[in-house]
C-alpha cells in the first residue's frame, strides 16, 4: 500500500491552493466542505473560485504574494500550468516538511484526492494510487447509490449511543464486542434506512445478549484460497470474533474480515518442519473460549476433512465448550472444478474417495488393489510427497501404467497449475512443472475425457 488512507482534521488550520483555474476549482470544490481557512494564491480565479471568496469561504491573495510571510499551512494543493513552478512549489512544501498534491503532476506530488462519497460525519474515500481516477469514481457512483442520504444521522446517532455506553461499559474490548455483535445480528440496509431512534434500544439488546454469553468456538472452513469461495457465515462469524486462530492455508483477505482489534493466532504447521503440536493447539482453543470468547477456529478447505478437526471437538467435548462446525469448500471439489471435471461420473464411479498420502506414521497404506482396478478414482490430499509411493504401489497391484491424474496445485488461486499426467510420468511430472505448493493428484481422473483410461483400454483391446 504506497498510498495510506488517513481523513485528516482540518478544522481552523491553514490549507493553501496556487492556481485559479479550474483544476484549482476542482480540488476547491471538496475543500470548501471541510472547516479549513483556505488561501488561493491566483492573479485569475474562476467564477465559482470568486462566488468562495465572496461568501467568504476562502481568502484570495495575489500569485506572486509572499507566501513565506503567511502561517504555516498543513496541506498544499498546487494546480498551475507551469510545472516547473509546482515541482519548486513541491521542494519548499517538502523543505518546511508540509504534504503537497500537485494536479496530475505525480514527481510534485505526495498524496492524492480520493473520490469520496459524502455522508459527513460518514465519509468514503477511495483512490486508485493515481492508476485510475476513472475507476475511482465509478466506484464511487456505485457506493453512491447504496448509501441512503441518512447515513450521516444514523452515524451520528451511533456517536450519542457510544457516549452513553462508554459509561457502562469501562473496557475499549468489551465495547468492540457489542458493536460486533450489534452489526453481525442486523442487516446493514437495514440499520441505514431505519429510524435513528431505535437504535438505541436495539443495541442495548446487543448488551444484554452479551452479558449472558459464554465461550464458543467456531471450527471454520476457509475454503481452498479463493476469496469468493468462502460462505457468508464464515464471513459473519470472522466479524464478530474475538480470537482467530488460523492454518497456513488460510489466505489474508479473509483474515483481513476479522476486526483488526481481534487476536490473530497463527497455528500452521509446514511440512517437515518442527512446528506447533495439535495438543497445544487444543490447548490454546480451550483457553481462549474459557475466558468467555467467541473463537473462530480457521482451517483450510473443509474443516472436516484431513483438518485434524477430530481431535479439536474431542477436546472441546471434554472440557464442555459449546462448538459448531461451519462447512467449507474442500481442496478436492475446488481441484475438480478447477479442471472441469465431475468428481461422479453416473457410468463410471458411484462413490468418491477423498485419501490422504501421508497418515500419522508416514505414507499412508489404503487398499492398493481397489484403487489400481481400471476406472478406479481417487483425490489424494497430501500426495505429492508421497507421489512416487503411491506410483509404486498402483504398479504392483496391477495399475495402468496410463491410468490418468490430473494435478491441480493452488486451486482456485491465481497461481493455480493443472497439469495432465499419468501414473507412469507422476513423480517427473511433479519435478518438471515444479510442483511445490499444495496440490490434489485426482487419480484416474482426466479432465480431457478422450485420453480417460476407459477409452485407453477400449484401444488396447480392439
Ligand atoms: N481441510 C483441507 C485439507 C487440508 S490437508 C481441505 O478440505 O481442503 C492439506 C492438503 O490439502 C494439501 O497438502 C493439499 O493436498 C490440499 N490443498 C489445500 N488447499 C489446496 C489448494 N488450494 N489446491 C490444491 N490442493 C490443496
Amino acid at each position: 500500500m504506497q498510498f495510506l488512507p488517513v481523513h485528516i482534521d482540518t478544522a481552523n488550520k491553514d490549507v493553501w491552493v496556487f492556481g485559479g483555474g479550474s483544476a484549482a476549482e476542482a480540488k476547491l470544490r471538496t475543500l470548501v466542505k471541510s472547516k479549513a481557512n483556505i488561501r488561493v494564491f491566483a492573479d485569475h480565479q474562476t467564477s465559482e473560485i470568486h462566488r468562495w471568496a465572496e461568501k467568504g469561504r476562502v481568502v484570495l491573495e495575489d500569485a506572486s504574494a509572499n507566501f513565506e510571510a503567511f502561517p504555516r499551512p498543513v496541506l498544499i494543493y498546487t494546480a498551475q500550468p507551469d510545472e516547473d513552478l509546482n515541482l519548486e512549489m513541491a521542494k519548499w512544501a517538502r523543505d518546511n516538511g508540509i504534504l503537497i498534491n500537485a494536479a496530475d503532476q505525480k514527481n510534485a506530488c505526495d498524496f492524492h484526492s480520493p473520490a469520496i462519497v459524502d455522508r459527513s460525519p460518514v465519509i468514503v474515500s477511495i483512490g486508485s494510487g493515481g492508476t485510475s481516477p476513472g475507476l475511482a469514481r465509478a466506484l464511487k457512483n456505485k457506493i453512491e447509490q447504496f448509501l441512503p442520504d441518512q447515513t450521516g444521522r444514523i452515524a451520528s446517532s451511533f456517536g450519542d449511543i457510544r457516549a452513553r455506553l462508554s459509561a457502562l461499559l469501562p473496557s475499549a474490548d468489551s465495547k468492540q464486542k457489542i458493536w460486533a455483535q450489534f452489526f453481525g445480528n442486523h442487516d446493514l440496509e437495514e440499520i441505514l434506512s431505519g429510524a435513528p431512534s431505535q437504535l438505541e434500544a436495539q443495541v442495548l439488546e446487543a448488551l444484554n445478549q452479551d452479558e449472558q454469553q459464554i465461550g464458543s468456538v467456531s471450527l471454520v472452513g476457509a475454503g481452498p484460497g479463493d476469496f469468493e469461495l468462502l460462505t457468508f457465515k464464515a464471513a459473519r462469524l470472522l466479524e464478530q470474533a474475538d480470537v482467530v486462530i488460523y492454518d497456513r492455508l488460510v489466505g489474508e483477505r479473509v483474515l483481513d474480515l476479522a476486526r483488526r482489534e481481534a487476536k490473530f493466532i497463527y497455528v500452521g504447521k509446514t511440512p517437515y518442519k518442527a512446528s506447533i503440536s495439535q495438543a497445544d493447539i487444543n490447548e490454546i482453543i480451550i483457553e481462549e473460549a474459557r475466558q468467555g470468547h467467541k473463537v473462530v477456529r480457521l482451517k483450510g478447505g473443509d474443516p472436516s476433512i484431513f483438518g485434524r478437526a477430530d481431535e479439536e471437538i474431542n477436546a472441546l467435548r471434554n472440557a464442555e465448550i459449546p462448538y459448531e462446525i461451519v462447512p467449507g469448500i474442500t481442496a478436492a471439489a475446488a481441484s475438480a472444478a478447477s479442471a472441469g471435471i465431475s468428481l461422479t461420473t453416473r457410468e463410471h464411479n458411484r462413490s468418491v474417495t477423498f485419501m490422504t498420502g501421508h497418515g500419522a506414521k508416514g505414507y499412508a497404506e489404503h487398499d492398493w488393489k481397489v484403487f489400481a482396478e481400471p476406472g478406479a478414482r481417487a483425490a489424494v490430499y497430501m500426495g505429492v510427497g508421497a507421489a512416487r509411493f503411491i506410483q509404486g504401489r498402483l504398479l504392483i497391484h496391477g495399475a495402468n501404467k496410463s491410468k490418468p491424474v490430473t494435478i491441480v496445485e493452488n486451486a482456485s488461486l491465481e497461481t493455480e497449475k493443472i497439469v495432465h499426467s499419468n501414473l507412469e510420468n507422476l513423480p517427473q511430472d511433479l519435478e518438471k512443472y515444479g510442483i511445490n505448493g499444495p496440490a490434489i493428484l485426482l487419480l484416474g481422473y482426466a479432465s480431457d475425457f478422450e485420453i480417460s483410461e476407459e477409452k485407453l483400454r477400449e484401444k488396447a483391446v480392439s
